[in-house]
């Protein structure tokens, strides 16, 4: 009898734990019909954004890009971007063809979790500091006699209320930094006058979202490109827009007629999204709860975290995961790449998921608890996936690429071909993200539709494109002064 009891409870066990993965699965629920209202919200949401200042969550942020790179520009420039979790430096060289972009240098860093958490004087003169080396490195590479005065693109993965292409002042701070007082400072400033400190003769000549830096690269190599979306860290999209669209701005004059807005898309909720307790409690305890709603569903910041979340539920709930592991109380101590690393394990026995779950302080869990874990994995992500394809839907519906005729139900339009530039982390290596994705934006364009649209991935696109967007900029004006 003592058998069959230790058997009942042990039954019972996992059947509340199948219980806490069966909810887990409802709330996060995306079927198609949920897919396309979320695609309407966006739309929705961009158009009341565009419409007034604070007019919805989206910000839709100007930009004052109007004309993207080509391949005709020339020059050398530089580009210095801060990320959520790297910071980049490079080094390109335009030949004024797209085939002579060289990319001369570049060198890739994880930001130190301490800087995150500085002053604005550490952190500036971090980026000063680690710009010099790259500089120095350099040597006499120009070999002329007089010095080079140095143009650099700013690539800020911030939201930033731009007041020009080279200037703008931080909204307010995003993934993991908190760095206080910063908010309201022209971001372009604060790196000029870290770099005059150390004597360098440099000129921040351009301060560009990543998303932007993204599209500019798309759009270098492929002019069909109008929309650029990262996901990494964080998340977000820009996207070209007619300027007379853009109603908040009275008369944003470019010589194109249309200009990058930043959606800041992070920021998106609606009240119809798949939420769990999960997210309700990751909010919650945030740095920046009650913002970033949609961020926080979808960056690569914080699907580790939701996992973790749900297994930690799990150990409190029953033993299946052993005693409960204090480790495995610590936020953010799961990491995306842990999660991808689990959700792809292809060996019969599951050795990455018992390897990482042994780091969270839970071992020798029967194969059948880590196939649970899996199965957390898989739900989380594919919600993220099938949510982030909504967005990018939500764009091309909002610049009348749906098919949908853009409003006009008489002539229905002809589909033009349309690229998506993608760039970051979690689209670039995660398989089981990248693969969700591309078959949600299948599933809710339609095939019709779909086949038109091409989403092109990209690494360090945001880097080079933010310098070839500089050089582009300095070719208008110098025909302009001509
Ligand atoms: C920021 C955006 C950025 C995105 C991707 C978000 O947290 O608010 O400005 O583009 O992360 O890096």
């Amino acid at each position: 009898t003592m058998v069959v009891r230790r058997r009942m409870k042990g039954r019972r066990k996992w059947r509340k734990v199948v219980g806490i993965l069966k909810d887990l699965e409802e709330a996060c629920e995306t079927p198609l019909g949920r897919l396309r209202q979320m695609v309407d919200a966006i739309a929705v949401e961009m158009q009341a954004g565009l419409v007034s200042e604070g007019g919805s969550k989206l910000k839709m942020l100007l930009t004052f890009v109007d004309d993207l790179p080509n391949g005709c520009e020339r020059g050398t420039y530089y580009a210095l971007h801060l990320g959520g979790s790297y910071f980049r430096i490079i080094r390109v060289h335009l030949g004024g063809q797209r085939s002579t972009l060289e990319v001369q240098d570049i060198e890739r860093h994880s930001i130190p979790t301490t800087l995150m958490n500085s002053t604005s004087e550490v952190l500036f003169d971090f980026l000063a500091s680690s710009l010099q080396m790259f500089i120095e490195k350099e040597g006499n590479m120009f070999n002329l006699a007089q010095p080079v005065k140095r143009e650099l693109a700013f690539t800020f993965s911030f939201p930033v209320k731009q007041t020009s292409l080279s200037s703008g002042v931080l909204i307010k701070w995003t993934k993991g930094f908190a760095i206080s007082e910063m908010a309201g400072e022209d971001i372009a400033e604060c790196l000029q006058g870290a770099l005059n400190k150390r004597g360098l003769d440099i000129r921040v000549a351009a301060l560009v979202n990543d998303t932007v830096g993204a599209l500019s690269f798309g759009h270098f190599h492929d002019p069909d490109t109008i929309a650029a979306v990262v996901f990494g860290t964080g998340s977000n999209a820009c996207y070209l827009e007619r300027t007379d669209a853009i109603i908040k701005c009275q008369n944003p004059r470019t010589t194109s007629g249309s200009m990058v807005v930043n959606m800041e898309w992070g920021n998106f909720w609606s009240s119809r999204l798949p939420r769990t307790s999960y997210d309700i409690e990751l909010d919650a305890e945030s740095m920046n709860s009650n913002d970033m709603g949609f961020e926080k569903m979808i960056g690569g910041m914080y699907l580790g975290d939701i996992v973790r979340r749900v297994i930690l539920r799990m150990s409190q709930e029953s033993d299946i995961f052993g005693p409960i592991s204090s480790i495995l109380s610590t936020p953010f101590i799961l990491r995306t790449n842990s999660v991808s690393a689990m959700h792809e394990d292809d060996t019969p026995e599951l050795l990455e998921v018992a390897r990482i779950l042994k780091d969270l302080g839970v071992s020798e869990v029967p194969l059948k608890v880590r196939k649970l874990v899996v199965k957390i994995c898989d739900v989380v992500t594919r919600r993220a996936a099938r949510l982030a394809a909504a967005g990018i839907a939500g764009i091309l519906k909002k610049v009348g690429r749906d098919g949908s005729g853009g409003g006009r139900r008489s002539d229905k339009q002809i589909m033009r071909r349309t690229v998506v530039a993608v760039e970051g982390g979690l689209y670039l290596n995660y398989r089981m993200f990248r693969e969700y994705m591309d078959e949600a934006l299948r599933d809710v364009l339609g095939e019709d539709v779909a086949q038109h649209v091409v989403v092109k991935a990209m690494e360090d696109g945001s880097s080079i494109g933010s310098a070839l967007l500089l050089a582009s900029s300095q070719s208008v004006q110098t025909i302009q002064s001509v």
